[in-house]
């Protein structure tokens, strides 16, 4: 073991990781950022090259992080010298007198967030080649828009990297050994920290075990499926076509969501969200395609330029809460501990909000948002949970 003690040990160069590996490397903390898999990797939550940036949300907590979120990843934009946000707008489709509908509709307009609401009789002029289901309202969120994943994980461990930071990928985390120092050991090297984040994505109640604490976390499989354009260009980012959103549609229980083609071209990026649970290490085991027969009908209903049968499917896992709300707290008996877990397939964005505040839990400082809704406390009556 060598006699070297980090500020902070981040185990999982994730999202959520690597932006609070960079976070804490920039606040002067010495950080190793350690990574089981040879960097980069498809088999966590992070990759693929693109997600949904928005701040439409029904809760006001996500809409003010998200306000400082977009200004994060702006600063990002400028340190790195690469584009990772492109703005096509946020379209919502949902019953138009259902709670969801209308909790958005109250919360949007409460954080003056720029929304057009298209009524039915317009509503083809600007989104055409979109059936609106009857009794659906539509609206855009303006800032909605498209983040280019890989590129931002990318440039975000670069940068950490030239603030000096150290990333050992390749390296699986096998124990952690708590105290006031913590004892970390991989597959190669033992390492010691002041304190520890674990950001270990669907692995996270893997390596929680060593703490003594599980946590109701559920990982599922998400079938990624891409759709061939009848006459290339129809959903495109060229034509403005923006990403959506189908709140409770005919076709299953979770939303529907969409993105322009882009990376693929003349696909466009069509998923169920929600899939069935999985091991992390056994994704591809999983292999159940019920998330694709609902996404078949729903193409068949409403997007007709789409020809309905996926011409790409890949793969991705979700780390899913029981209330959907992520996991940003400290370990309830080790407090040099930091947990950020079960992003519940809707984190990317608030990657560099979420380093901000894991990284502010690691040095002791006050986190700048009530982080109440995210305690871990509120499993306390959950079965799964062991606190
Ligand atoms: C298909 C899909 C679509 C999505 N769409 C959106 C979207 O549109 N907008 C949005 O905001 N979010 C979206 N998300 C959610 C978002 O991508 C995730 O919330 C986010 O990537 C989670 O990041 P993470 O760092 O927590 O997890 P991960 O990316 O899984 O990172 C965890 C890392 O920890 C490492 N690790 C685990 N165990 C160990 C160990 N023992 N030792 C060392 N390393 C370890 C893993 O290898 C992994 O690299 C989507 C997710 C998926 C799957």
């Amino acid at each position: 073991m060598s006699s070297e003690v980090y500020d902070c040990i981040v185990i999982g160069a994730g999202i959520q990781g690597s932006c609070t590996a960079y976070q804490l490397a920039k606040n002067k903390q010495k950080t190793l950022l350690l990574e089981q898999f040879v960097l980069p990797h498809s088999r966590g939550s992070s990759h693929g090259q693109t997600r949904i940036i928005r701040k439409s949300y029904e809760e006001d907590f996500y809409v003010q992080m998200m306000h400082e979120s977009y200004e994060l990843w702006a600063q990002l934009e400028k340190e790195a010298g690469v584009e990772l946000y492109k703005r096509t707008g946020l379209l919502f489709m949902a019953p138009e007198n259902g709670e969801g509908f209308s909790r958005l509709k109250v919360t949007l307009q409460r954080h003056k967030i720029p929304t057009v609401f298209l009524e039915k009789q317009e509503f083809s002029q600007h989104i055409p080649n979109v059936n609106l289901r009857d009794g659906y309202g539509a609206l855009i969120d303006t800032f909605g828009g498209v983040l280019y994943a890989d590129r931002a994980l990318r440039a975000v461990q670069r940068l950490f990297q030239s603030s000096g930071g150290v990333i050992k990928d390749g390296e699986k985390v096998i124990d952690i050994a708590p105290g006031a120092v913590v004892t970390v050991t991989t597959g190669s090297g033992v390492y010691r920290g002041r304190s520890l984040v674990i950001t270990a994505g669907p692995w996270a109640n893997t390596l929680l075990t060593h703490t003594g604490l599980q946590l109701p976390l559920k990982v599922v499989k998400i079938n990624v499926c891409y759709w061939k354009e009848k006459i290339p260009g129809t959903y495109s980012v060229g034509q403005r076509f923006p990403c959506f959103i189908e709140m409770e549609p005919k076709e299953g229980q979770y939303d529907i969501y969409g993105l322009p083609s882009n990376e693929y071209p003349g696909l466009m990026k069509v998923c169920y969200h929600m899939g069935s649970e999985t091991e992390p290490d056994e994704r591809d085991k999983q292999t159940d395609t019920g998330d694709i027969d609902i996404l078949v009908r729903y193409v068949t209903r409403c997007l007709p330029g789409l020809v309905p049968v996926p011409a790409v499917v890949e793969s991705c896992m979700y780390t899913v809460t029981p209330d959907h709300n992520f996991v940003l707290d400290s370990h309830p008996t080790y407090g040099n501990i930091i947990i950020g877990a079960g992003f519940s397939g809707h984190g990317f964005k608030f990657g560099p909000i979420i380093g901000k505040l894991l990284s502010q839990l690691a040095m002791g400082q006050v986190p700048s948002y009530d982080l109440s809704p995210f305690r871990i406390q509120r499993f306390q009556s959950h079965p799964r949970s062991s606190l």
